[in-house]
């Protein structure tokens, strides 16, 4: 298999560290006393980056695990869920929260902004009866940060439940679980921690633990199911098996992201970097405001198709970038730069190998993009 230098929005770049963690012999999850241990000694580290006080809960599956298992064990049949919508992942819980009975309303925002805090406060003056809303942080497909600081403590003085994803923010994007008011969070291991694809990790908070314990209608689900997992620590007992080389290497990814303690400001200057490159050559941004810092999502020029630029980026260069899917399909061209792909070194390659398939198709740009990025980044 072709390995090519990996600069998609997830999955990620995986340091050798994280990749030797997972090579290291196991032992049996189940029995051995020390691993819940280290499985709690995992969360607490999870806790920290998340900034609470929660529990936070690691299963075996990838992020859609959380966000499925959050929808099935918070929503009984009938409930009424606001969705707040202003891109792929947000209109798409929509679909998960119906298939455990909710009935849900959309609050539909701008798809090339982050979400307007006070027309959504205008739309909750209006209609507020909503067990919980879903929204998402960092809106990948469309490289979109929703201000989720300001979002979810205007949720909980109605006395709803916020319900984030925050897959491709975490790691890369301010976080502050406990002060921001968020009731459940949910995470991958594999955007912008850089670990492998397989876990996702949730914080819960305890009204969200009190909703979870007095439902009238049973979870209708085991593996989704949070309110297995309530006394794991104290019964030392897991409902399944633990796939423990991921476990390992998350928490070797987490350890790397808390020694170095600058990831936030890191991810803030490539992004702005990368952004403000793109703009300098001529090129245009899909998002309007809002812009992420984990993920640049750039209109793909007139002249060339996203299947040709991909395929020169990995054939000349050996570099995978991402296109995207649903409305943005051969639209746009995404440049991940979360986790272990946000180091200038590597965004240079990428902006040099974009910079170089975009003038092979003819299209005329200001400048250099990787250029632009050295004036840029320093
Ligand atoms: C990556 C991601 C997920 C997980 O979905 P996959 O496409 O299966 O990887 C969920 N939510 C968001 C916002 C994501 O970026």
């Amino acid at each position: 298999m072709r390995k090519p230098l990996l600069m998609t929005p997830g999955p990620t770049q995986v340091h050798e560290s994280v990749r030797q963690a997972m090579a290291e012999d196991i032992t049996n999850p189940d029995l051995d006393q020390d691993f819940f241990e280290y499985y709690k000694e995992t969360c607490n580290k999870l806790k920290k980056i998340l900034k609470t006080e929660n529990d936070v809960l690691i299963l075996n599956g990838e992020g859609i695990l959380g966000l499925e298992a959050a929808c099935a064990s918070l929503i009984e049949p009938g409930d009424r869920i606001l969705c707040i919508d202003n891109g792929i992942f947000g209109k798409g819980f929509k679909d998960f929260a119906e298939i455990y009975g909710a009935e849900v309303i959309y609050y539909k925002g701008d798809y090339r902004k982050a979400i307007d805090v006070e027309r959504l406060k205008e739309f909750l003056e209006k209609d507020n009866k909503f067990k919980l809303a879903t929204l998402v942080h960092c809106e990948t497909p469309s490289g979109i940060t929703n201000p989720v600081d300001k979002i979810c403590p205007l949720l909980n003085k109605y006395g709803i439940l916020s319900v984030v994803d925050s897959v491709s923010a975490i790691g890369g994007e301010p976080i502050e679980v406990d002060r921001w008011n968020m009731d459940v969070v949910l995470g991958g291991s594999q955007k912008c921690i850089s670990a492998s694809p397989g876990l996702t990790f949730l914080s819960i908070s305890e009204k969200a633990w009190k909703v979870i314990k007095n439902r009238e209608v049973p979870i209708a689900s085991f593996y989704c199911n949070l309110g297995l997992w309530e006394n794991w620590y104290k019964e030392k007992w897991f409902p399944y098996t633990q796939p423990i080389s991921n476990i390992y290497g998350l928490n070797t990814a987490i350890e790397r992201i808390l020694e170095e303690n600058n990831y936030i400001e890191r991810h803030r200057k490539i992004g702005k970097a990368v952004r403000r490159s793109i703009k300098k050559a001529g090129l245009e941004l899909y998002p309007l405001d809002g812009f992420s810092n984990t993920v640049t999502t750039m209109l793909i020029p007139e002249g060339v198709t996203f299947s040709e630029i991909n395929n020169h980026m990995l054939e000349k260069h050996n570099i995978m970038i991402a296109g995207a899917f649903d409305y943005l399909k051969d639209k746009v061209v995404r440049i991940g730069h979360m986790g272990e792909n946000c180091y200038e070194e590597k965004l240079y390659i990428t902006l040099k190998g974009l910079d170089e398939t975009i003038k092979s198709f003819g299209i005329e740009i200001e400048g250099s993009l990787h250029k632009h990025f050295v004036n840029e980044v320093y």
